[in-house]
C-alpha cells in the first residue's frame, strides 16, 4: 500500500515510514492510504460471519502488503486481540458495541495494541530500542503503556500532569514496571505536551536516542479500529431479523467522538464494504464538528471540560482526514450530527438505565441520546424545518441519505460504548443511584504500587533525566 498526506497528495511513502514518523513533519499533514480496498464479498456475505480475528487479518492485509508477511501479521493480530468486541442488543432497534473488554477498559486498547506490535516488528532488526514519548491527560497514556508493556524493542515514557488525572487513571498510568514508566510533571497537560514536542525537535537528543510518538494521529492506530466496525455490522446484519423482524435495515454507527479517530476508522470500514449506511457524529459541548456540518465553516477552538472528558477536544485532528476523504456535501449525506451538554449526559445515562437496564458510561451516553433523538422524531423535525438552532443541544439541520429508512422504522443503530462505566463511577452513580461493578482488571490496578517519577516542568531537567535513564 502507498500512503500519501492530507496536505500534499504528491507525497508517497510506505507503511513503515508512516507508522514510525506518526505525522509528516515537512507538511504538518497526516498520512492516509491512497485507497481502501474492498474486502472479498464472499467473506462479507458468509454466515455465520467470520471471527473478529479473521476479519482483522483480512482487513489489515492490504495496508501492510509487501512489508509484513502473512504469518507475521497473523501473529500480530493474535497477540493484540485476546479479547473481542461483543454486540449487545438493548432494545428492538439499538445495539451496544462494547469496546471496553481490553486491558484498560477503553476502546483505545484496539488501536494501541496493534500499533505497539507493528512498531516492534519494524524495530526487530535494530540494536537499540525505540523510545516512545507520550504526553497524556489520562486515558491515552494507560492504553499506550499497557499496549507496549513487555513488547520487545520498545520503551515507553509517559508524561502526565500531577494532580490533574483521576485516582484510577493515575494508578493505571503509574504502576507499570520494566519498559514502561510514568513521569509526574509539575504542570498542566499542555506543559507535558510541550516537553515532548521540544524533545522531538532536539537534534542533540535525537542523535543519542531513537524517539517516536504514539498519539492518536498515527495511522497504525486508526486502521485496526476499522476491524470492529466491520465485525459488528456483519453480526448485526445477520441477527437483526431475529431480533426485530426488520427486513434489509439501514445500519447506522453512532460514534461518541472527540478527536474523531474512531469515526474515521468507521469510514474506512464502510469504504472496505462494511454494511453501514451512515454515521452519527456525536459530541459533548466540544461541538466543533457539528458546527462545521451545520454551518460549513470549520473553526477549531479551545476545549471545554465535560463529564465525557476523553472527548474534550476543540480542535479534532482527524477532521483533516475526513475532509481529505469527502466533500462537505458528502459528509452531510453520510452523517447526522448531534451534540449534548453535561446535564444531558447525566439525563441520558439515567434514561438508558431506566429504559433498558443497561449501564452506559458518559461517553456512550452521548451516543445513546443522539440515537434516541434521531429515531424518535428528530429527523422528522429537521425535515419539517423545526429545531434547527444548533446553539442548543440537538441534531444538525442536514438530512442524511438514510433519513427515510429511519422515518420508515427500518434503521437500527450500533452505539459505540467506548469505556467501561466503572471508569467513570461517580458520574454514573450520580445518574443511576448505583455504582457500577468494577471489573477485576481495574480493581487489581488499585492495589499496585505507585512507581511514578516526579519531574519539574523544565526541559533541561527532563532531557537530563532521559539521557541518564534511557539507553
Ligand atoms: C478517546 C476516547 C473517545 C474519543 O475518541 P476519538 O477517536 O478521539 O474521537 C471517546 N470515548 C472514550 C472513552 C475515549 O477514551
Amino acid at each position: 500500500m502507498i500512503y500519501t498526506d492530507t496536505r500534499d497528495k504528491s507525497v508517497k511513502t510506505d507503511f513503515r515510514t508512516a507508522v514510525l514518523n506518526g505525522m509528516n513533519e515537512k507538511t504538518g499533514g497526516l498520512y492516509i492510504p491512497v485507497s481502501f480496498p474492498k474486502l472479498n464479498p464472499s467473506l462479507i456475505n458468509r454466515t455465520p460471519e467470520p471471527t473478529f480475528r479473521e476479519i482483522a487479518f483480512e482487513m489489515a492485509k492490504p495496508y501492510v502488503e509487501g512489508e509484513i508477511p502473512d504469518k507475521d501479521l497473523q501473529a500480530i493480530i493474535h497477540d493484540a486481540y485476546p479479547f473481542t468486541a461483543p454486540v449487545v442488543p438493548v432494545d428492538k432497534t439499538s445495539y451496544v458495541l462494547e469496546l471496553f473488554h481490553g486491558p484498560t477498559c477503553a476502546f483505545k486498547d484496539f488501536g494501541a495494541r496493534f500499533m505497539a506490535r507493528v512498531m516492534s516488528y519494524f524495530n526487530r532488526n535494530e540494536s537499540s530500542p525505540l523510545h516512545i514519548l507520550v504526553a497524556t491527560s489520562g486515558d491515552t497514556g494507560s492504553a499506550v503503556g499497557s499496549a507496549f508493556h513487555n513488547v520487545s524493542g520498545l520503551d515507553v515514557t509517559i508524561l502526565y500532569p500531577e494532580g490533574k488525572v483521576s485516582e484510577l487513571q493515575e494508578k493505571q498510568l503509574s504502576t507499570f514496571d520494566g519498559n514502561v514508566r510514568a513521569l509526574k510533571v509539575k504542570g498542566t497537560f499542555d506543559d507535558c505536551q510541550k516537553l515532548v514536542k521540544t524533545a522531538f525537535t532536539d537534534n542533540a537528543l535525537r542523535g543519542k536516542l531513537r524517539l517516536s510518538s504514539a498519539n492518536s494521529i498515527n495511522i497504525s492506530r486508526l486502521l485496526p479500529q476499522s476491524f470492529y466496525y466491520m465485525h459488528s455490522s456483519l453480526v448485526v446484519k445477520n441477527r437483526v431479523w431475529g431480533d426485530s423482524k426488520i427486513e434489509d435495515p439501514a445500519i447506522i454507527a453512532v460514534v461518541p467522538s472527540g478527536n474523531f479517530g474512531n469515526l474515521t476508522s468507521g469510514l474506512i470500514a464502510r469504504e472496505m464494504g462494511a454494511p453501514i449506511a451512515g454515521f452519527v457524529a456525536a459530541t459533548n459541548s466540544n461541538k466543533t464538528i457539528p458546527d462545521w456540518i451545520a454551518s460549513g465553516k470549520y473553526e477549531a477552538r479551545p476545549s471545554v471540560e465535560t463529564y465525557a472528558n476523553a472527548m474534550d477536544v476543540g480542535a479534532p485532528s482527524n477532521y483533516e482526514r475526513i475532509a481529505a476523504m469527502y466533500s462537505l456535501d458528502e459528509v452531510r449525506r453520510l452523517f447526522a450530527s448531534y451534540w449534548l451538554d453535561n446535564d444531558g449526559i447525566i439525563a441520558s445515562i439515567k434514561n438508558c438505565f431506566e429504559k433498558t437496564g443497561y449501564t452506559i458510561d458518559p461517553h456512550g451516553a452521548v451516543a445513546w441520546k443522539a440515537w434516541s433523538e434521531i429515531k424518535n422524531g428528530g429527523l422528522q423535525a429537521i425535515k419539517d424545518g423545526k429545531n434547527t438552532d444548533i446553539s442548543k443541544p440537538g441534531i444538525t439541520p442536514n438530512l442524511p441519505e438514510w433519513t427515510d429508512k429511519v422515518l420508515d422504522k427500518k434503521a437500527v443503530g450500533i452505539i459505540l460504548e467506548t469505556a467501561h462505566p466503572a471508569k467513570f463511577g461517580s458520574t454514573v452513580s450520580k445518574a443511576t443511584g448505583q455504582s457500577p461493578l468494577i471489573p477485576d482488571r481495574l480493581e487489581k490496578v488499585l492495589s499496585l504500587k505507585d512507581r511514578s517519577i516526579p519531574m519539574e516542568n523544565d526541559y533541561e531537567q527532563f532531557k537530563e533525566w532521559l539521557l541518564a535513564n534511557l539507553q
